[in-house]
């Protein structure tokens, strides 16, 4: 097998970041887990992404911030537990601290686990003389009865120690001028980072003092990772995420529709006025209008609750225990426990995902992951599962609580899948052992709501919705153009769904679908609204449906429960979206690979289509 080509670490190219001789590099070091992304936000105003969980810092983030007149420029480096270790967070830390661009350090550390944190400060200041050790979580410490003696480290560690909360306002004024304060001293010598543990934990025996004992783990910690409770408990929080999802979607998928609709009808009187030629009117309205407000009404309301929601449970600490629960099926198919992590992450955008296998550090588990993450559904592919549930498989009168049922029945289809996958893939190209790793449970927290909605609506929605519109507007007008392109007795469009008919009848399907997802290559979110164009010609479509018109006209075209199972399955099951396909490419380096990628999952969803279809005719 050809090795994954190594991206990660990405070789700092150390030199520019230096723009002024006056310029300032501090590197921001520590575990993972730490506040490290929330303390480099706080400093660069810049929105890293944060989550309650180890190894989410992938990549390598440098932000800038100007401070008493200097300019600093942070390197956030990738969490790690040593310098010393093979991984590549750590090598990637240990390199940039060797290079020696860096003026100064600051080691974060969590307050609740100084010992760890107090090691990885004696490591980095060997190699980085001038360290300021940062203390974070002093809320939790404080908290826990806990009392860490700041002077007394500070004058034992002959180092600056600053004690904070990164998650609270002021953080960085309480850091920025320990840090302009320590540039101006001369540099120390560099003490030996040998036998660091015996250090930390010596230093730890007389600098924290306990004022009360130990905090129990929680109940609801308890039932999360309990033996018997822990599958029922993540399965009905899955279930709760659909529903309100599903719930809270219905109204404002309706209102929005009836505002596209509203405005379709003035921006004809509009262009009529202009005088422009009918069939440009109808290019526009029909085409790229229709299909980019179809695309928001039906994307943006479950994207603005599922995202919140997901990044919420990333945040109070509920991933890595979904990653603990899924550690040993995982290693059961020869992959990585952290796999669960890069599958979760597929929930929202499998580019993502792909992204995020970085963490997995062999080549071979990383590969599986990678190949496997279309096979969760991404936030673009969810509207099509709930449309679906909501018109066929739940029906009308029956409580969203059922549709999120069968939403979290469709989401463990695709796990179970992921599975299979992996396993066959570990038998076959990616070949070996699973490796060990270590997975760290960080305490249940109360997630920011109010920053995750705004970094939900900024970085995620507005990006995705973006995205979206961008693939959905040119597609429009190309559906248009396929639609009104006549060639003997039919149009371009129909001609392309008779050739689909073939293929399609056997997955149970009909050419127009399969038409729809070709078309909504480069964005899952237009497949149906595709479908739609495919079956109304763009002519008899008035309006911008809702699931009660987007229900009758599939059923005047033929649609039975099985063709929705179908579509559903090849909805989970198809090649990815063309981001995801450029960021496998990306990761891997190979087309080889990239084309194993669209073409795995495709082959699954028809398989399973045509033997979904079977098993029917067969009663
Ligand atoms: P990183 O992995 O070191 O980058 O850690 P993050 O910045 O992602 O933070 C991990 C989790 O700890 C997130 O849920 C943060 O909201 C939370 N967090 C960070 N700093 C503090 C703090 O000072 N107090 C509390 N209570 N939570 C914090």
């Amino acid at each position: 097998m050809k090795p994954v080509q190594k991206k990660f670490p990405a070789p700092y190219r150390y030199d520019w970041l230096k723009k002024a001789p006056s310029d300032l590099i501090v590197a921001l070091a520590g575990n993972p887990n730490v506040g490290k992304s929330t303390l480099f936000n706080a400093l660069t105003g810049m929105h890293q992404h944060t989550g309650n969980w180890a190894g989410k810092t992938v990549e390598n983030a440098r932000g800038k911030t100007v401070y008493d007149g200097r300019r600093l420029v942070i390197a956030d480096l990738p969490g790690c537990y040593s310098l010393y270790a093979d991984a590549a967070e750590e090598t990637a830390a240990a390199e940039f601290l060797k290079s020696g661009v860096a003026d100064l350090a600051v080691t974060v550390c969590d307050g609740g686990a100084l010992e760890r944190g107090l090691a990885l400060f004696l490591q980095i200041r060997a190699l980085c003389p001038k360290t300021i050790l940062c203390i974070n979580f002093m809320d939790e410490v404080e908290k826990q009865g806990a009392y860490i003696d700041i002077d007394g480290l500070s004058a034992a560690l002959h180092a600056p120690v600053v004690a904070l909360s990164a998650k609270k306002k002021g953080a960085a004024e309480t850091l920025l001028p320990e840090i302009i304060s320590l540039s101006l001293q001369p540099s120390p010598d560099a003490p030996s980072g040998a036998d660091v543990f015996a250090e930390a934990k010596q230093l730890c025996a007389s600098y924290v003092h306990r004022t009360r004992s130990e905090p129990k783990k929680s109940l609801l910690d308890r039932l999360l990772l309990g033996k018997w409770t822990a599958i029922p408990c993540m399965l009905l929080l899955l279930t709760l995420i659909f529903w309100i999802t599903l719930e809270g979607a219905n109204i404002p998928s309706a209102l929005l529709s009836s505002f596209f609709t509203g405005l379709e009808n003035d921006l004809t009187a509009l262009l009529l006025r202009l005088s422009l030629p009918a069939g440009l009117i109808s290019f526009l309205v029909a085409g790229v209008w229709r299909t980019t407000g179809w695309v928001v009404s039906v994307m943006l309301p479950p994207m603005a609750i599922f995202f919140p929601l997901f990044t919420m449970a990333e945040d109070c600490g509920l991933l890595p225990r979904i990653a603990f629960l899924l550690d040993y099926p995982f290693s059961k198919c020869a992959a990585c426990g952290k796999q669960a992590l890069t599958m979760c992450m597929g929930f929202g955008c499998n580019a993502v995902g792909v992204t995020g296998c970085r963490i997995i550090d062999s080549p071979r588990e990383r590969m599986i992951a990678v190949l496997t993450n279309a096979f969760v559904p991404c936030n673009g592919r969810f509207p099509i599962l709930v449309a679906l549930i909501t018109i066929f498989m739940s029906g009308s009168g029956q409580s969203g609580f059922i549709s999120a049922l069968y939403l979290t029945g469709f989401v463990m289809l695709a796990i179970l899948l992921t599975f299979l996958v992996s396993k066959l893939l570990s038998l076959t190209l990616c070949k070996g052992m699973p490796s060990f790793f270590a997975l760290e449970i960080p305490p249940l927290r109360v997630p920011k709501v109010g920053e995750i909605i705004a970094r939900s609506v900024f970085d995620r929605i507005l990006f995705v919705l973006g995205r979206a519109i961008s693939a959905a507007a040119p597609a429009g007008a190309l559906l248009w153009i396929c639609a009104n392109w006549q060639i003997g007795d039919g149009t371009l469009l129909s001609i392309l769904a008779s050739v689909l008919e073939v293929p399609a009848k056997w997955m149970g399907l009909d050419g127009e679908i399969l038409l729809g997802f070709l078309f909504a290559f480069p964005a899952n979110e237009i497949v149906l609204p595709v479908i739609v164009m495919a079956y109304t010609g763009l002519s008899s479509l008035a309006e911008t449906p809702d699931y009660g018109q987007l229900g009758l006209l599939l059923l005047q075209n033929g649609w039975t429960m099985l063709t929705a199972v179908n579509t559903a399955l090849f909805t989970l099951c198809h090649w990815p979206c063309a981001t995801t396909l450029k960021t496998i490419y990306k990761e891997t380096g190979s087309r080889k690979w990239t084309l194993l990628a669209a073409v795995l999952p495709t082959l699954c969803g028809v398989v399973l289509c045509i033997l979904t279809n079977l098993f029917a005719s067969l009663f």
